[in-house]
């Protein structure tokens, strides 16, 4: 059962987030809640005020900015608005799908982006494709707004540099080029998923030049894996090479054992799915970047 507590709607994110700053322990920011209240009605977090910042105008929006060249995510968009949104389907049909698999229609028509971010829960989908796509997390406050890379934003378990009354605004994520494909691979056995790989490579003249490796749920935290990353560089698209760079994943990655999966299943599934993401990526008519 939920404890007592009062709940406030500022109209501004600067209003939002001077509360929090004010209140200190006793304020939390407030979204869909799918996360917030488990904690609170299992007593394990039993804030005073929630700060409900879903009827902030415009933190839902989902756009490009001016020049055609980002997609711009709010941070109180749902999944289910991202999966949906036409824009999202044309230019990043990827992160559409990925969407698509997080949780049940329940929870992402209530859930947000920006609240599965903040909250850092290793066993995570976004996370690991937005570092892949080398997205940036703009913060927001009454003192002003910040960018934080999206590989730089989740530290630890549950734990990201965002300060108590910084509120993430805005998700922007460059929108690959024609030469780059984008691929996000998951497996889960549960609820929540057990390991995640996203890649996007970009191919010219038969040769990588470029590559991003992400790897999430095996361990703390989503991570970039980049010595498997530099030796695609200079090779063509072919199972070697996405073999050989699978293995480095497989080797390099930092897994936390739970009581769902061994080290070195973990291990197992990291380099499985780095396999897929790279495959379909790499084959002329598979990964998508919507163009
Ligand atoms: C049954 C179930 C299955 C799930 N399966 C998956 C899955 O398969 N894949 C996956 O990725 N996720 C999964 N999730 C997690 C789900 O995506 C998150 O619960 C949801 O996105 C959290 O968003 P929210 O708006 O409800 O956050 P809330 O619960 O409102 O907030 C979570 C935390 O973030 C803070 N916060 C929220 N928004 C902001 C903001 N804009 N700025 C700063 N701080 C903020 C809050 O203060 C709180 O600490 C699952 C959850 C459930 C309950």
């Amino acid at each position: 059962m939920l404890g007592q507590f009062d709940i406030c709607r500022p109209g501004s994110v600067a209003e939002a987030s001077a509360v929090v700053a004010e209140r200190g322990d006793d304020a939390v920011f407030y979204a869909g809640g799918t996360e917030l209240l488990i904690l609170m009605k299992e007593r394990l977090l039993e804030p005073a005020l929630l700060v409900d910042i879903k009827t902030i105008p415009g933190l839902d929006a989902i756009a490009l900015d001016p020049g055609g060249r980002s997609l711009l995510l709010g941070g109180l968009a749902t999944h289910r608005a991202v999966e949906r949104s036409p824009l999202v389907r044309e230019v990043l049909p990827e992160l559409a799908a990925m969407e698509t698999a997080v949780a049940n229609v329940r929870v992402r028509h209530a859930g947000t982006l920006g609240g599965n971010l903040c909250f850092a829960e290793p066993h995570s989908d976004p996370a690991t494709l937005l570092i892949a796509l080398d997205a940036a997390f703009t913060l927001a406050s009454a003192s002003g707004a910040r960018d934080v890379p999206a590989a730089d934003f989740c530290v630890g378990f549950l734990t990201t540099v965002r300060e108590p009354e910084e509120l993430l605004a805005r998700i922007t994520i460059p929108l690959p080029g024609a030469a780059t494909r984008v691929a996000y691979e998951r497996f889960k056995t549960h609820e929540r998923p057990d390991a995640s790989a996203a890649a996007t490579l970009t191919v010219d003249d038969g040769v990588v030049t470029d590559a991003r490796i992400a790897i999430g749920c095996v361990g703390e935290r989503p991570t970039r894996v980049p010595e498997a990353e530099r030796a695609l560089i200079g090779q063509a698209p072919s199972p070697d090479a996405f073999a050989a760079a699978a293995d480095l994943v497989r080797d390099l990655v930092e897994p936390t054992e739970d009581p769902f999966a061994s080290s070195d299943y973990k291990r197992h599934l990291a380099r499985t799915l780095t396999l897929r993401a790279l495959a379909r990526a790499g084959a002329a008519d598979g990964g998508t970047n919507g163009r």
